[in-house]
């Protein structure tokens, strides 16, 4: 047992966190959400792994009305991802017991409803079926409006107040059966605003992530160092830990997760140092349903192969499996890499490249990267 703030319970299904519970870990489902029997292979394996509650994404009606199957065919605790649908919350929820949103997505649809009002309807619907929220905040797709409000170098504060803001306005609404995550690719960023949110408000449970962690061992070391850093302090309830790993190797997140955590607990810490990658740093996101293309995985894996000629370059790549965050989440990196069915996207920072087929985007990343060193090497 680690001894932990003292946040209130959130209860999600059979599983309790925050109130001094122990530490919660949890995955995702990579499979296409409308293939039942994959999905909940998934599921299942991952629960035989030891997962406290298994995340699912739902994009679409037919993605949603699965989860009834998956859900009879399996006992798991279960989380849904919404993203910009978030009316799909009604459909999910019998099925489930703990709805993700993410206050950046809630602007998409129905403009002229206020994201107060949104909210609302996401805690009755959850009130009414018995499930949690989370409240899940990332770096790469935060509130526009929060993100006007600081200057572009502070990528911190707008995540910290957009999750304050929708904690108090929960609150209000008297919705408390809700955890907070904030995540970013960063794990020096991930330890700051968790550092910032459980001073502000110590008594919400919060998950932890290091978003688009990337291949194992690096994507593991990563997250390591942030949880390190925040677990042993009393900070998080629950964790994952994202990995770029093919869908057989899912149950991998949860190894690793329970692993740090009993290194935490027996004192067998690396690092308590900031992360400061002084060399290549490549992100991949741990891919999920929306993943576009199957060769996505091999992909990242074949993209830090070819780059490892550049480890000693100070530069970010990062590789991402859908449209649905892609491009947000590619405009930080250095180069960025985003996977449709047919084509990947090359960016530089926020500026697009063009689409390239599968078997010519190595090349030109490779030609992309050789001109950045070369112009960083002669100060450009
Ligand atoms: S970038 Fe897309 S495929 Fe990757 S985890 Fe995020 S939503 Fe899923």
């Amino acid at each position: 047992m680690l001894p932990r703030s003292p946040t209130r319970a959130v209860r999600i299904g059979t599983v309790t966190i925050g109130d001094n519970h122990p530490v919660a870990v949890q995955s995702m489902t990579a499979t296409k959400t409308r293939d039942i029997d994959a999905t909940v292979a998934q599921v299942q394996a991952l629960a035989e792994a030891g997962a406290d509650v298994v995340r699912i994404a739902v994009d679409s009606m037919s993605d949603a009305q699965s989860l009834r199957e998956i859900r009879r065919q399996t006992t798991a605790n279960l989380s849904v991802d919404l993203q910009e649908n978030y009316r799909l919350a009604e459909v999910v929820a019998p099925h489930v017991d703990k709805i993700r949103y993410n206050p950046g997505h809630l602007y998409h649809h129905e403009r002229q409803r206020s994201w107060q009002d949104k909210v609302r309807y996401l805690a009755d619907v959850a009130r009414d079926n018995d499930c949690a929220i989370r409240v899940g905040v990332n770096c790469g797709s935060v509130d526009p409006e929060k993100r006007s409000l600081y200057p572009p170098e502070d990528s911190i504060s707008p995540m910290l107040e957009s999750a304050l803001e929708h904690c108090q306005w929960l609150d209000s609404i008297g919705f408390t059966r809700y955890c907070v995550s904030l995540k970013d690719s960063d794990p020096a960023n991930v330890v700051e605003v968790n550092q910032r949110f459980a001073q502000r408000r110590p008594d919400v449970p919060l998950h932890l992530g290091v978003t688009e962690a990337g291949l194992p061992p690096d994507g593991i070391v990563k997250t390591r160092v942030a949880f390190e850093q925040l677990i042993s302090c009393g900070i998080g309830d629950t964790i994952r830990v994202s990995l770029t790993v093919p869908n057989a190797r899912k149950p991998e997140e949860i190894e690793a997760g329970r692993q740090i955590l009993a290194d935490i607990a027996a004192g067998r810490v690396r690092s308590v140092v900031r992360f400061q990658p002084e060399g290549l740093n490549i992100i991949s996101c741990p891919s999920c349903s929306r993943v576009e293309n199957e060769a996505f995985v091999e992909l990242a894996q074949q993209v830090k192969a070819m780059t490892a000629y550049a480890k000693d370059h100070a530069l970010t790549i990062a590789v991402m499996g859908c449209r649905v965050n892609g491009p947000g989440e590619t405009d930080d990196a250095d180069l960025g890499l985003w996977c449709g069915p047919n084509h990947v996207n090359l960016k530089r920072r926020s500026e697009p490249l063009g689409a390239f087929r599968y078997d010519e985007i190595l090349p030109r990343l490779k030609q992309e990267l050789d001109a950045l060193i070369a112009s960083r090497d002669s100060g450009q």
